[in-house]
Formats: structure tokens, sequence, C-alpha cells
């Protein structure tokens, strides 16, 4: 090499590494030879598609020599009516991942600083670092996030705070009591993106919708995905629902036709299919349940989750039961990079994945 073009790169990006996403099912199997490999890795629906967004899928690809629309107008009219918001207060993304990158590009630059919490979403360090922005972490409480330490570990330099609710990987919540008294401590002037990729399984009492506090805080961004309850995690559609100006800056960053335009048909689609999310909804509830009693059954800690995975417990080096598992024919995902090495997330998958994953779990563990 003439010259070491990884260090010319931004400063920024010296300290990350890749995203690591979930092993393919197709990598194990021919790695291992096995017959049967489920994946509960990556939070996915498991109930597969809606039959409606495959029917109207079919129906658009006559039209793939042409561009999308690049202001996904139908989807945005959708959602608009929906969720009671503007179009103009829309921004959409190719899966919610790009709608925090970009909202890290709008806000953030070097000697500007963005506060998260340990264990949470491994986008958000990317997206900061890879701005030049200062990651200010601040420590977790009972695996959550502590609001009260990161309104605190606000500087004069901070733009943006980012919160997700139910987070990943650890699944916890907090109320909506809880998230008015963190919003009444930040400054007018830092941004606060709510990550709200799991809301829909979430449920309970004083239930956190950041789309109902929308007209209270003007600095506040509400993220969303279309990847989980709604099944769309291949064709990469997410949203931000933010005020006018907020929406117009997302909109001078983003990449010109950044959302497909199968991704916007299965969408629009989808939205019409409240009977696919119900169902989604009950089999992770039932699944969770099942999980959680399997846990339990075999002396395993799990933290308590809102979302559609648990993060569970193991003693010592959680890897060794990863690849244990990995030979049974299950990929489950370690979460060393999130600081929780004795932790692995298992994603809440269909009645007959939750029992093979018990039962080669129980095989590893035995062995
Ligand atoms: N936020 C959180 C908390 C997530 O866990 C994920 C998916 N892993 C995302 C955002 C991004 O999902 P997508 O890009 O598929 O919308």
């Amino acid at each position: 090499m003439s010259c070491d073009f990884l260090a010319l790169a931004n400063a920024g990006i010296q300290g990350l590494h890749p995203y690591q996403a979930g092993k393919p099912i197709e990598e194990l199997q021919r790695e291992l030879g096995l017959d049967h490999v489920i994946k509960l890795a990556s939070n996915e629906n498991p109930l597969g598609p809606s039959s409606k967004v495959v029917a109207a899928l079919q129906a658009a690809s006559a039209d793939i020599c042409r561009y999308p629309d690049a202001n996904g107008f139908e989807l945005k009219a959708a959602l608009s009516e929906r969720l009671s918001v503007l179009s103009s207060q829309l921004t959409l993304g190719n899966g919610s991942n790009d709608v925090l990158d970009l909202i890290a590009r709008a806000y953030l630059e070097p000697g500007k600083s963005a506060v998260f919490s340990q264990h949470a979403f491994i986008v958000y360090p990317i997206a900061v670092q890879a701005c030049g922005a200062r990651a200010i972490v601040t420590p977790a409480k009972d695996w959550g996030h502590d609001l009260d330490a990161m309104a605190s570990a606000i500087e004069p330099d901070t733009r943006l705070v980012f919160v997700a609710n139910p987070n990943n990987p650890t699944g916890t919540c907090f109320s909506a009591a809880a998230f008015t008294a963190f919003m009444a401590k930040v400054p007018s002037d830092v941004v606060v993106v709510l990550d709200e990729a799991y809301i829909e399984y979430n449920s309970g009492e004083d239930l956190l919708d950041g789309v109902n506090l929308l007209a209270q805080y003007d600095n506040l961004i509400v993220t969303r995905t279309f990847s989980k309850a709604w099944g769309l995690a291949a064709l990469r559609v997410g949203y931000a629902i933010a005020n006018e100006q907020i929406t117009d800056a997302l909109n001078r960053v983003r990449a010109p036709f950044n959302v497909n335009s199968f991704g916007l048909v299965a969408a629009r689609t989808v939205l019409t299919d409240d009977d696919y999310l119900q169902r989604g909804c009950a089999v992770n509830a039932t699944g969770k349940q099942q999980l959680q009693e399997g846990l339990a059954r075999l002396g395993i800690d799990y933290i308590p989750s809102a979302g559609n995975f648990i993060a569970a417990q193991f003693e010592g080096d959680a890897l060794a039961i990863y690849d244990g598992l990995l030979r049974e024919g299950v990929i489950v995902r370690p979460v060393g990079v999130y600081q929780m090495p004795q932790h692995l997330r298992l994603s809440i998958g269909l009645e007959t994945e939750n029992r093979f994953l018990l039962q080669a779990l129980t095989k590893v563990l035995g062995s």
C-alpha cells in the first residue's frame, strides 16, 4: 500500500469498529453442514411478512426501472394520518439507522457532543464519532438508562441526547412520567432523540408514546421503524417525527431516493394491516412468557424486557454459550460490544423456535 488509507480517514473514524450484524443462517449451514438452523439474533418479526405486502410488492415490481418517489409522498400521507402529525414533520430513512445518522450529521460536528447511556444501541456511538463529535456515555442504572444522570451529563457543547424506549439490547424501558421529568431538565437547545424502534411491543401502565409529546417539546425527535413489529426489516424503512424546522434540517442531509420503491409500497400497505401488527405482538407476548419460563427453569437470569428480545445472563463468558448454540444450529447475538460480556440477546421467535432454542441451551449448559 502506498500509504495508510485507514489512517487518512477522519479522526472520529479511527476509534470505530464496523457494525456486527447477526450471523446469516446460510453461513452457519455451510460452516457446520447443519440442516436445521434458526436465527434468533436480529429482533426480526418471526411471523414472516404480511400477505398484503407480498401482493403489493408483486404489483410494484412493474415500476423498478423508475426512481422511487424521492419524497415518499404517499407513505408520509399515510403516516401523517395515522399519527396525527403533518407530512412536513416526517423524515423517511433507509431504516431508522439512516435517520439516526441524518440526525447526527445535521446536529453534530467536531467541538460538539452527544449524550447516551452505557448499553445503548451501538449505532449512536458510530453516528456520533463519524461526525467527529464527542460521545458522553453515562452509567446505566439496573441495565437501563439513568435519566437523571443523562440530564446532568449535558454540557454546554451538547447538541443531542439519544434515549431508546425500549432499549436494545437490554429491553429496559421507562415510563411517560419519568421521560417528562427528564425533559424538564434538558435545556431547550439540546435535541432529544427518542428512539422508539420497539414501541409496538411495549405495554403496561403510564406507557410513553413520544408522538403525543411532540406538541409539548420543540426539542424532541421521535424515531420509529418498519423493521420490527411491521415485519419489513429487509426493505429498510424508518422515519423521524419532529417539528418542521428540525425536519427541514434532516432533509437537507438526506441522500436522494434514500428509501426504495418496494420499501415505500410495503410500508404504506402494511399500515393498512393492523391485524398483522396485532398477531405479531400477541405471538411476541406468549413467546416472551415461554422463554422467560424456560430460562427460569434452567436457572438462567435475564433482564425483564419490553421488546421482542431478552438479554439472558450467564456465568462467565457468554461467548462459549454462543458457540455451543451455533453448533446446535441456533444463532443468537453476543453483546460484548455493549459491555455485556456475560449476556446473550435472544430474539423472541415462534413457539417452535423458542422451544428449539431452550432445548439447545439445555444441551449446551449440560455439556
Ligand atoms: N434503534 C434501535 C434501538 C434498534 O435496535 C434498531 C435495530 N437494531 C434500530 C434503531 C434500527 O433499525 P432499522 O434501521 O432496521 O430501522
